[in-house]
């Protein structure tokens, strides 16, 4: 889907790049997008572009959860429609989750490109077009949600959440599960579940945890979930780019050249 070469030490970053700036060119990602991704790929970097066994253990954990829930949803924007859309359905069918598309700056056309964008990698239902559910607390534009979707869902994923918006849906007593790069972030401060890891890593592991977890007793789901803190993998991932960030070995420091 692209050309740049696969032994380049910066490949996935690029490929994400690409992926992104596609999407702005499809309209289904905005340009406040494109600023989001750019602030993903520092944390990323000093993170070391890896998923931390911390991310890991709150992967396994919101893959418990979800399996667990009544009414899961998804909750999918621009990004997350760039970057990881069949992940996504994948993610969807293998806990039993729906999917709603759930726009910082709602257009009903944009949502729309978005909803085909998904059915074209699999998606077979996709909720965000209905549009009569709201957030308590937000104004219209940003609390615009479907009432068979988000507002009646128990647990939500909602990765790369705006900080308020996190907020409001906790408000309303959801069990939030946050993806964002950033462990200071609002969204994931706020969350029950916060996963410090990239959308790209974050969503097929939940997914192969969820596959995994699915076959295994019942006490091992719960133990996923009761093991699992909160404010310890926060710390975890703060401590890593605190301390972490430039360690890496000579020989290891990824290239610093970019295409174009
Ligand atoms: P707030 O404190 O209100 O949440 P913010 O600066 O975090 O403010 P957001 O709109 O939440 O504002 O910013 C987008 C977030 O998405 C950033 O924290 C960024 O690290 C994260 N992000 C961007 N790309 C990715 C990605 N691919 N995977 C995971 N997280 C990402
Ligand atoms: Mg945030």
């Amino acid at each position: 889907e692209t050309e740049i070469p696969e032994d380049h030490p910066r490949y996935a970053s690029l490929l994400t790049r690409h992926r992104i700036e596609a999407g702005v060119e499809k309209g289904i990602t905005s340009k406040q997008g494109l600023i989001a991704q750019g602030r993903g790929e520092a944390f990323d970097y000093l993170l070391g572009e890896r998923t931390l066994p911390s991310a890991d253990a709150a992967e396994r954990a919101a893959a418990a959860t979800l399996l667990r829930a009544n009414h899961p949803v998804l909750s999918v924007n621009g990004n997350v429609a760039a970057l990881a859309p069949g992940e996504t359905v994948e993610l969807a069918e293998a806990v039993g989750a729906d999917i709603e598309v759930n726009l910082f700056n709602h257009t009903d056309e944009r949502v729309r490109r978005i909803a085909d964008h998904l059915r074209e990698h699999g998606a077979d239902d996709v909720k965000g077009l209905a549009a009569d559910g709201d957030i308590p607390g937000l104004d219209h534009a940003r609390g615009t949600v479907d009432a068979d979707g988000i507002e009646a869902a128990d647990v939500v994923v909602v990765p790369l959440e705006d900080g308020d918006r996190a907020e409001a849906l906790d408000a309303m007593g959801k069990t939030e599960i946050v993806i964002d790069l950033n462990p200071g972030s609002r969204s994931p401060r706020t969350a029950d579940i916060p996963i410090i890891d990239n959308l790209i890593r974050a969503v097929p592991n939940v997914t192969a945890h969820a596959r995994d977890l699915a076959d295994a007793s019942s006490a091992a789901r719960r133990d996923a979930i009761d093991s699992f803190a909160a404010d310890a993998a926060l710390a975890d991932a703060e401590a890593t780019i605190r301390e972490g960030a430039f360690a890496t070995p000579d020989d290891e420091i990824p290239g610093e050249e970019t295409p174009g």
